[in-house]
């Protein structure tokens, strides 16, 4: 058989700018649009006071036109400053840089092209100003767009105002630092985009199990913690189910670890698939879960923890030597006035669970602090 060429990336263009996978890509660039958000009253006040001290450049190269260069700066950074707040998201956050970027760098570009050979003097200072730039923003098609009306600009001006050798080497120059920006935000793009996956991985890892891929203990109790809150102040039914697999101990000691580990698996993944998008469920202890129910009755609890419990006892784990099976108990609670918080209702199933326990395991039981009073039985 002939050697296979590698199919072509659909990514090439992906690979040249350093962009993620599309799913990748797009979550990133909503983390890197929240962060640019809360860094731009900072980063763009920053920005606008700069753009206000050099009218002290401005008088030194030229005291006569510095009153107006001074009105100009002041102007543009005032009609800039709007993009500074986010006001209540109303203003795409793209427009907001481009409005404070262009504003800003606008009006170095203007009152430079006012004073004597201003636009030769000042293109330090306004190539500067797209270095910061391609560290905050470093995609860099939006580097290319923030960067496209201050470059036309500025080219319009030097154009108009320098003679042909100046005009030349201006530009000469401001290209060399396009490029260099460019490579600065391709740069700057690789690192953060790694600092995004690795903070991405990280984060998952916390928040779950790493045999069984549903959520961890911590996590889980966080989210509980929050929508029981929720559910107390909005008065919302909330319902728990606890579960443990019967007799674990003897699938590990007849069939061996490896075994009970990919039963854990398959009992977490069947019960994980029956239940809503609103419901999570993870593993609290060796071979115990819960299952978090939000907006759910102790009815539809029950209702859900039965069909737990015939998924499970329909597992056929298939092993060399034959097959797995298990049952669970279940213990479900409710959230009722007597729960402080999550470790109240967890307690509470943990006794119906103990009951189901008792009571000959392969069953469901429902807390008694969940039942009225007149059906709770004594011990
Ligand atoms: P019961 O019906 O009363 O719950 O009996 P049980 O045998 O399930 O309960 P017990 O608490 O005695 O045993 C739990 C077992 O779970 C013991 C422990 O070795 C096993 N276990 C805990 N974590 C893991 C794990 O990550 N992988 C495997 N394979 N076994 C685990
Ligand atoms: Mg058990
Ligand atoms: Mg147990």
């Amino acid at each position: 058989m002939g050697k296979q060429r590698p199919a072509a990336s659909p990514f090439r263009a992906a690979r040249l700018t350093g962009a993620l996978a599309p799913d990748d890509e797009r979550e990133f660039g909503l983390a890197l649009d929240r962060s640019l958000s809360g860094m731009l009253p900072a980063l763009g006040g920053l920005f606008g006071l700069g753009v206000l001290l050099f009218s002290a450049w401005d008088y030194w190269i030229s005291p006569q036109q510095a009153a107006t260069t001074a009105l100009i700066r002041l102007g543009l950074v005032l009609i800039g400053a709007i993009g500074y707040r986010d006001w209540d998201g109303r203003i795409p956050l793209a427009w907001r840089c481009a409005l404070v970027y262009i504003t800003h760098a606008g009006a170095m570009i203007l009152s430079a092209a006012l004073l004597p050979d201003g636009l030769l003097l000042a293109l330090p200072a306004i190539t500067g100003v797209m270095f910061p730039l391609a560290l905050v923003e470093p995609r860099l098609l939006r580097l290319s767009a923030l960067a496209l009306v201050p470059s036309l600009l500025f080219l319009g001006l030097a154009a108009a105002q320098l003679p042909e050798p100046a005009f030349a080497s201006s530009v000469l120059a401001y290209l060399v630092m396009l490029g260099l920006v460019a490579e600065v935000a391709r740069f700057q793009g690789r690192l953060v985009r790694r600092n995004f996956l690795a903070e991405r991985a990280l984060r998952h890892a916390a928040r779950h199990d790493s045999l069984c891929g549903v959520l961890a203990r911590g996590y889980l109790l966080e989210l509980a913690s929050h929508d029981i809150t929720l559910a107390r102040r909005y008065g919302h039914p909330l319902a728990i189910a606890m579960l443990d697999i019967d007799f674990f101990k003897r699938v590990n000691d007849t069939w061996g670890h490896p075994v009970g580990d990919a039963l854990l698996r398959a009992v977490s993944q069947a019960c994980a698939d029956l239940l809503r998008a609103s419901d999570y469920f993870g593993r609290v202890g060796g071979e115990e879960f819960v299952c978090v129910m939000p907006e759910t009755t102790v009815e539809e609890a029950l209702a859900c923890a039965e069909r737990m419990r015939t998924a499970v006892g329909a597992i056929r784990l298939a092993i060399p030597r034959g097959e797995v099976r298990c049952t669970i108990s279940i213990g479900v609670a409710g959230l009722a006035p007597g729960h402080a918080g999550v470790e109240d209702l967890l307690a509470d199933a943990d006794a119906a669970l103990y009951r189901a326990k008792s009571n000959g395991r392969d069953r469901v039981e429902l807390a008694r602090e969940t039942l009225p009073a007149s059906e709770r039985e004594t011990p």
